[in-house]
């Protein structure tokens, strides 16, 4: 059975840090949708021609373009019986959020814990000015966070009525916040 745990928060929420320190330090697969498709529009493949101006201006990319390639990834995927996988990214829109949990039933996937790390706005805008990736210029940070705000922000309600979501405070130090994580998640940090 494939496990699981998705990452919830704004961006410089520090999903991304935290799902890569779960990830080395324990037996977990980080699937970061943005590397994902940052790495596409890099290499112009298919998907990165058809996403590049989506991602370079902090819009989402389509829900029908993004739930295809993520169903297609669990689809190869599932057979890999026992693993773990942290799903950084996805899903970002009540319709993905309707699609994963389509393709968890279908598959047979375990959606262990949803973790939301909660972040204030002047601390995520400092963090991304620290940052400097090319999508985190003041204006398309801005962008990011209204974009989060309105299409993001509903899925906590979402899964809170499903009684999965778990947040975390996420303002704190990095090592601090990987300690509750891992508690929270049932390992020894
Ligand atoms: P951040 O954590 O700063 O939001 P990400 O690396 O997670 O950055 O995502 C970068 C960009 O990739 C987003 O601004 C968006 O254009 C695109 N993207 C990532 N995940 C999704 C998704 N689930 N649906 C649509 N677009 C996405």
């Amino acid at each position: 059975m494939l496990n699981v745990i998705i990452f919830l928060g704004s961006p410089g929420s520090g999903k991304g840090t935290q799902a890569a320190k779960l990830s080395s330090t324990f037996d977990y697969k980080h699937i970061s949708i943005g590397d994902m498709l940052r790495d596409n529009v890099e290499r112009k493949t298919d998907l990165g021609l058809k996403t590049s101006e989506f991602v370079d201006s902090g819009e989402l990319v389509p829900d029908d373009l993004i739930i295809q390639v993520v169903g297609k990834f669990f689809e190869d995927f599932s057979s890999n019986k026992d693993d773990k996988v942290i799903l950084d990214g996805f899903p970002r829109t009540e319709p993905q959020a309707l699609a994963l949990e389509k393709i968890i039933n279908d598959l047979d996937i375990t959606l262990t814990s949803v973790i939301f790390l909660n972040v204030q706005d002047d601390e995520v805008i400092s963090r991304l000015s620290e940052r400097g990736r090319e999508d985190d210029s003041p204006e398309l940070v801005l962008n990011r966070l209204n974009v989060y705000r309105d299409q993001t922000e509903p899925l906590l309600e979402y899964y809170k009525n499903k009684n999965i979501l778990n947040e975390i405070d996420g303002n704190r130090l990095p090592e601090l916040v990987f300690g509750e994580i891992s508690e929270l998640i049932g390992v020894e940090a």
